[in-house]
């Protein structure tokens, strides 16, 4: 039970799709399934066959045609491919030198393409084979089945290519082949197994805050699990671990950074770039770094590295054309491929504003209270939006302790600064307009603002944000802690507001925050989850009203002490 997956026919439905995605480059031949390449390179005089169980695209399959193979054998998920299947898929692309079988060293794929090429050859098809196996968790002394078949295969099988695409031989495919397998090893790691095909669950589970070290493409567990290091100290260690397993030989390397099925895009770049400054720290020169999804294992969270010693010759293979449905990056890094510095960061400078003990305790008050409540404002997050706010309101305000520590200004000008400048989010600049309204009536010394005017300062603020964000009371976002606030402040009516404005101002700020609870979102990311967020208090209203408990507990400690507790008001 794959979550998407046809029910039946899922390889031929996928194989079609593919042919149907790139009609000039693949056809699809059933009775028994391979896929052909339709329009090979006219110089070839040898045929690429290869193929294996199938979870692993774009494996194989996207690398059909020129500057690649000329058939593709599927099998079932993680099954071999029937002897069948690759005996005809060879007759079909053979060329006048015979084919090359290129196969994953499992023991099942190793039995049918074998069979099949004692078949071949029975019928007087010249045929070599390359076995693939550079998975170095795998080399165990004593494993009479040797070293799985993995990410090189992306390698072997480009490479090769480019060299058929030549004119090679059938000897010289096949010892080219054979010398970059021994050139190339990988190591592969997971965070999370894929869902297995037929339970729906994950093949494995992981407790969280480790890692497989050592997985298969399959599904197979690591060798060990590790706690889950830093990314840079991962890589290091699979860079040691890859060089310690390299025959010795030339500096040049290809560095394939391979994702394993639900590793992004972002992750895999990411990687690529400390891979990169492991290999240059090691007096390697990368010629190619590679990052994608080629190898995968269904939707493991997981990548692995490849690293293949560069022979002579071998890097122009890599840069050779191609016409495939897969794009690889196959341009190599400029011999010298200074990286520019990192830009000096620009900072927009204040001024020093006179020293203002109230605003500084009112930011302590509010970084405390923030500690405090950042995993439940994180969880109401998760609920309605994308799980960020609380890191990154406690990351704001963070930088603002920093900020004030290290030129002793106003507690509320460093929230302005830290939030317009370096918090990032829907709310994190809006919050930066609030904190600027009230860091401009934040007096000198330790005395309060007055209520007249921290009232103007929070109508300013509350119209900024409405100017920004459009949002109203009643749109369900942090205006609906601000609107009553204000309110609250410009009431003089009230005995109550006029003996404790701030503890009034907090009160107000504090129901309409969980008034929210009740609103169907109008505005921001939590409009997008409808009826799913009714009942979940605006975490940003929440944060409002926290602001405003902080001001009433530095300037009117006595009769805040009538405010709920900060972790009673987010508590849901
Ligand atoms: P995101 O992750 O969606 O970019 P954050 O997690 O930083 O946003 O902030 C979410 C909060 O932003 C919400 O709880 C809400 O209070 C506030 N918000 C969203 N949209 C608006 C808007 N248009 N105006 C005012 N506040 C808004
Ligand atoms: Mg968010």
């Amino acid at each position: 039970m794959s979550y998407f997956l046809p029910e039946t026919d899922p390889v031929l439905t996928a194989a079609r799709g593919l042919a149907l995605a790139h009609p000039g480059m693949v056809e699809v031949h059933t009775g028994p399934l391979y896929l052909r390449a339709r329009a090979p390179h006219p110089d070839r005089r040898v045929g690429l066959v290869s193929g294996g169980g199938s979870g692993h695209e774009p494996l194989h399959t996207g690398l059909l045609g020129r500057g690649g193979l000329d058939a593709v054998c599927p099998g079932e998920i993680f099954a071999s491919p029937h002897n069948r299947q690759i005996y005809e898929a060879s007759v079909a692309a053979a060329g006048p030198d015979g084919v090359l079988l290129i196969v994953k060293n499992y023991t099942g794929d190793v039995i049918n393409f074998q069979i099949a090429a004692e078949r071949l050859r029975h019928g007087g098809i010249p045929v070599a084979t390359v076995l693939v196996d550079d998975d170095l968790s795998t080399d165990a002394a004593d494993s009479a089945t040797g070293r799985r078949g993995t990410a090189a295969t992306v390698v072997v099988e480009k490479l090769l290519g480019a060299a058929a695409d030549r004119g090679a031989s059938l000897e010289e495919l096949a010892a080219l082949g054979t010398e970059i397998v021994a050139r190339s090893r990988s190591i592969a790691v997971a965070a999370r197994a894929q869902t297995s095909p037929t339970t729906g669950n994950p093949a494995f589970t992981l407790n969280p805050g480790t890692l497989d070290y050592g997985v298969g493409i399959h599904g197979e567990r690591g060798t060990r699990t590790i706690a889950h290091p830093p990314i840079d100290e991962l890589v290091r260690r699979m860079t040691d671990d890859l060089l310690d397993a390299l025959p010795a030989g030339p500096a040049e390397v290809l560095a394939v950074v391979n994702g394993l099925g639900a590793t992004t895009s972002l992750e895999l770049h990411a990687i690529g770039t400390l891979l990169n400054e492991q290999l240059l720290a090691r007096g390697l020169r990368p010629v190619a770094i590679v990052p994608g999804t080629y190898t995968a294992a269904l939707d493991m969270s997981g990548f692995s590295l490849t690293l293949t010693r560069l022979e002579e010759g071998w890097a122009e293979l890599w840069t050779a054309p191609t016409e495939t449905p897969l794009v690889l990056p196959n341009l190599t890094l400029a011999a010298d491929q200074d990286i520019p510095p990192a830009a000096p960061r620009q900072t927009v400078t204040r001024a020093v504003a006179p020293r203002a003990e109230g605003g500084r305790a009112v930011l302590d008050r509010f970084a405390l209270i923030v500690t405090q409540v950042r995993d439940n404002l994180t969880r109401l997050d998760q609920l309605v939006g994308d799980g960020d706010f609380g890191d990154n309101l406690a990351g704001g305000v963070r930088r603002a302790v920093k900020l004030a520590d290290e030129d002793g200004g106003d507690g509320l000008a460093a929230l302005a600064e830290a939030f317009l400048n370096d918090v990032g989010g829907t709310s994190g600049p809006l919050f930066g307009l609030l904190f600027q309204h009230l860091a401009s009536v934040s007096p000198a010394g330790d005395e309060a603002p007055s209520r007249e005017a921290l009232a103007g300062a929070v109508a300013a603020g509350l119209a900024a944000v409405h100017r920004v964000g459009g949002a109203n009371p009643g749109d369900c976002t942090l205006v609906d802690a601000l609107a009553p606030t204000a309110e609250a402040l410009a009431d003089t009516t009230r005995e109550e507001s006029v003996e404790a404005p701030f503890t009034e101002a907090a009160q107000a700020a504090v129901r309409g925050a969980l008034a929210t609870a009740s609103l169907r979102p109008r505005r921001g990311r939590a409009s997008y989850v409808g009826d799913h967020a009714i009942g979940v208090p605006d975490p940003g209203a929440l944060a409002v009203a926290l602001l405003f408990v902080a001001i009433a507990d530095v300037h009117e400690p006595a009769t805040a002490t009538r405010l709920p507790a900060p972790g009673y008001i987010t508590l849901h």
